[in-house]
């Protein structure tokens, strides 16, 4: 480590290189021309994507709508070859971006920031890295992802384990082979609902460890079709009108007619339609969803039936239909043939409902009733969501508070873009903003745009800091707080959106439910007005 190097003074340092920091980046540099740095800790650009290379991973999000859309040329150029991308295709695009806008050159990788600190008397950031080099930058932009902060349960007897254990999030990148292996995978969660069918199919035997059943949409993954990859190309425009201008950030709407006020005959219909179409269209068949506990119910009673329906053993079928949830009360999963995988001989299923895990033990997985037997462990166990990755950085703002200490109680943010007492510092897709309940790139898009065009106004103006407020965040708080009581969303206990799959995590409602369209008109009155709540000096 060279801690003797000279501190390097920069415009802008960008923490993350994914979709986030990669587009930040480009509008500081290229756009504003400023002086702007990335410091990424993997040893390739791509974020989540370049962690996430677990069996089955995918984007639930349609291809033609992951992506970026700021640039007509990028848009123009790059061509998918599925409905939903897999994960190497992602994280190629995310290259092909990355030389197309020569942007390796800013990018340092296998680098992590350890420390970053405000200077009050310079309104600048002092920031070290695990590389002993150190900045001196006006802004701080933290890019990390809300779904970067691997979650390994405290299992006692982890260590005693004789076999090999993955985390999904942090998996090896030369991959796994399960053949002849006998396999455990904790965890029914989106991530694990795409892993188990891939591994399945590999391994000997796998066995999945359930403690929360979960509805799961079928993808219905097909090749895309040359006259689709042309339609998508043409009407990039109109594809990119409907992502800014709905609640969840998708190339379609939800639909306006109520669940409940549809005849049921017409509303079954609906499903179907929208079971046989696939992905997320399903939770858009009706406006009151996610709303009206009566209407979910449809949705929910519906979804149970197909599990039943498609799981031929009766008692499997009833434990993995026995969700105790709203449908998409938390994320749902989008899937390939999850359900269809409980019917192959090689699978079993185990309820940690009626027999909770004890132990991890030398050979495998005990419940309270059994001990399994298994070669290798997989932990489809998820992340400490939203803050996770941004607490876990060094960060002190003003009067040497740690970001950490700040958000001991929740997080507090303005829009989800700042934190009072850490001037000059934006978070991307922070908690408090829309982020995970939309499709992330458009959201991602409107952050930077949002930053990018108030770092440029303060430049124009002369000024050297922007600060949100102690009460404008309050008030944002509340506004996030109401948007979420008016969902069933936060009826759900054991919701990551509430961080409550952490223990000791405190439990706050985490991103913006007020729906994407909504919360950009905000963030753009907030700006036009002079930036309400947001000092700057
Ligand atoms: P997750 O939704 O948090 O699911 C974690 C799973 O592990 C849950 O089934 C959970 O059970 C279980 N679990 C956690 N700790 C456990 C323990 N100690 N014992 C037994 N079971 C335990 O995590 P995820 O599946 O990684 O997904 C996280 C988010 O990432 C998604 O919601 C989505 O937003 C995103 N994601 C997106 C994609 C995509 O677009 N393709 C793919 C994967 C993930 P409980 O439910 O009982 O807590």
């Amino acid at each position: 480590m060279n801690t003797s190097a000279a501190i390097q003074k920069v415009d802008a340092i960008i923490i993350g290189s994914g979709f986030a920091g990669m587009y930040q980046l480009h509008s500081l540099r290229d756009k504003l021309g400023l002086n702007a740095k990335v410091i990424e800790r993997g040893a390739g650009v791509g974020g989540t994507w370049y962690w996430n290379r677990y069996p089955g991973a995918r984007c639930d999000s349609e291809s033609h709508t992951y992506m970026y859309y700021f640039s007509k040329e990028l848009v123009q150029e790059w061509e998918w070859s599925e409905r939903y991308p897999q994960q190497p295709e992602i994280l190629r695009y995310l290259n092909f971006v990355a030389d197309r806008l020569n942007l390796r050159s800013d990018i340092q990788l296998n680098t992590a920031m350890t420390q970053a600190h405000f200077n009050e008397s310079t309104n600048r950031w002092l920031v070290t890295t695990d590389t002993g080099e150190q900045y001196d930058a006006q802004f701080l932009i933290t890019a990390v992802g809300c779904l970067s902060n691997a979650n390994v349960p405290k299992i006692p007897g982890i260590s005693d384990f004789k076999g090999d254990w993955y985390h999904t999030g942090q998996w090896p990148h030369e991959g796994v082979d399960f053949t002849g292996k006998r396999v455990g995978i904790i965890g029914t969660g989106s991530t694990g609902i795409q892993a188990i069918p891939v591994i399945a199919a590999q391994a000997k035997h796998l066995t999945v460890f359930q403690r929360t059943a979960n509805y799961s949409l079928p993808a219905r993954h097909h090749p895309l079709s040359d006259e689709f990859k042309e339609y998508a190309k043409k009407h990039s425009a109109d594809i990119y009108k409907v992502m800014t201008s709905n609640t969840n950030g998708h190339a379609f709407y939800i639909d306006d007619r109520s669940a409940i006020e549809t005849p049921a005959d017409v509303r079954q219909k609906t499903y179907e339609e929208k079971w046989e179409m696939g992905g997320f269209q399903f939770r858009a068949s009706f406006r009151d969803l996610l709303t009206d506990e009566a209407a979910n119910k449809t949705a929910a009673d519906f979804i149970r039936q197909k599990i039943r329906g498609i799981v031929k053993d009766p008692k499997v079928g009833e434990i993995l239909s026995d969700i105790d949830h709203p449908f998409a009360g938390k994320r749902p999963p989008i899937d390939d043939h999850y359900f269809e995988t409980y019917n192959r001989d090689n699978v079993s299923l185990v309820d940690l409902r009626s027999a909770p895990i004890e132990k991890i033990t030398a050979k495998g997985i005990k419940t309270t009733e059994q001990e399994y037997e298994v070669d290798i462990i997989v932990f489809a166990t998820g992340f400490d969501a939203m803050t996770g990755s941004l607490v876990r950085l060094d960060i002190v703002g003003r009067n040497k508070r740690t970001l950490k200490d700040y958000w001991s109680a929740g997080p507090k943010t303005n829009l989800g873009l700042q934190v009072p007492g850490f001037p000059n510092m934006f978070t991307i897709t922070g908690p408090g903003s829309p982020s995970v309940l939309s499709n992330m790139p458009p959201t991602i898009e409107q952050h930077v745009e949002w930053i990018s065009d108030c770092i440029s106004k303060m430049k124009a103006k002369g000024l050297n800091c922007v600060e949100t407020s102690e009460a404008a965040s309050e008030a944002w708080q509340k506004e996030v707080d109401r948007a979420a009581q008016a969902t069933l969303l936060p009826k759900v206990k054991h919701s990551w959106y509430l961080g409550a799959n952490v223990p000791g995590k405190p439990q706050v409602f985490m991103p913006y439910a007020g729906g994407f369209a909504h919360y950009r008109t905000i963030c753009d009155k907030v700006a036009s007005e002079g930036y309400t709540g947001f000092q700057m000096s």
